[in-house]
């Protein structure tokens, strides 16, 4: 069976890439520093195919032992961790990307990067397409993301070509479920959370920005085809079900039968206006497409924030 390491696998996305590869029988090395992840995530694994090792993946990374596959998933991923981390989010991009994939070489493994749609910036088309190249702001405050991930790219591509490296790149769009935090601050947990607290719900602008909102168990099953495809081009992965953030935030509130008001605050710098993917060539070459509706998906992320809030 194959044997997988995965970093940033303590957080929300890798958390979950971790149990879906156990359960399909993989061995599992999880490598996290617990910046914005955390070990809650994991702690339900009682499995000895499993391995967690605490390491900010910036320095030299070991793993002994043969790899068969290498996902580099670690990285902030929420606009208020980026913005307080970052120096981090840009060396975790950069460095740790270099160093997982002197790994994959190394160990002869194919290759993962976690991408986004970040690459797309303030997008001028509209669904974005993998063929597009963005309308990314390199210094302003969201660059140190959208530029590491962009960055992360050609990484992997270079290495592709000049080493004949199994580089997979997936474009990850807007990502919802249990295992978010509380405090995670994009716009799902935050107006879950403020609707339970009973706190206005903030929206940023107006809330006429949209964003298409992507079940987990949907976005990792469209990974995992990557993965074990014949693909070595960037591929968008996530539901197409666009929607106003206004439009959200009225859904959770009716969902969470909360007395919670609406507030509108300023718009933060660089905010993209769209977003929605194209995702023909997922479905093209991966067979693949979302099947979590909307009021389901909610409902499961739902379910797990009460069951947070009521621990505080
Ligand atoms: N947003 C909001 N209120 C919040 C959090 C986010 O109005 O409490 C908006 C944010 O400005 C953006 C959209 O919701 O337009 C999605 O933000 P998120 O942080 O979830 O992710 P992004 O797609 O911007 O990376």
């Amino acid at each position: 069976m194959p044997r997988t390491l995965i970093t940033g696998g303590a957080g929300f996305l890798g958390s979950h890439f971790c149990d879906f590869l156990l359960a399909k029988g993989h061995e599992v090395v999880c490598m996290d520093n617990l910046i914005t992840g955390s070990l809650e995530n994991i702690a339900h694994i009682k499995n000895n195919k499993f391995t967690f090792i605490k390491h900010n993946v910036t320095q030299h990374i070991k793993v002994d032992g043969p790899v068969d596959y290498v996902l580099h998933f670690a990285s902030p991923a929420s606009p208020i961790d980026y913005l307080v981390h970052p120096i981090p989010t840009l060396k975790v991009g950069s460095l740790g990307t270099h160093n997982t994939l002197g790994l994959a070489e190394a160990k002869r493994a194919t290759y993962l990067i976690a991408s986004t749609s970040e690459v797309y910036g303030d997008p001028l088309t509209h669904p974005q397409k993998e063929d597009y190249w963005g309308n990314v702001n390199p210094v302003g405050p969201r660059g140190v993301y959208d530029e590491a991930k962009r960055f992360s790219e050609a990484m992997a591509m270079a290495y592709h070509r000049a080493h004949g490296l199994d580089a997979k790149i997936v474009r990850i769009f807007n990502t919802y479920g249990p295992r978010m935090r509380l405090q995670d601050g994009r716009a799902i947990p935050n107006f879950i959370y403020q609707a339970l607290m009973g706190e206005d719900l903030t929206i940023y602008g107006d809330g006429s920005q949209t964003r298409s909102f992507c079940y987990v168990s949907d976005l990792i099953e469209g990974i995992y085809r990557l993965l074990i495809s014949g693909i070595n081009e960037p591929v968008n992965i996530g539901n197409p079900k666009e929607m106003t953030i206004k439009e959200m935030a009225e859904k959770i509130l009716h969902a969470t039968k909360s007395k919670s008001k609406i507030i509108y605050t300023a718009l933060p710098v660089d905010d993209p206006k769209i977003r929605q993917p194209d995702i023909a060539l997922a479905r093209k070459v991966l067979d693949w497409e979302p099947k979590v509706a909307l009021d389901e998906g909610l409902q499961s992320t739902l379910d797990f924030f009460k069951t947070k809030v009521s621990t505080l």
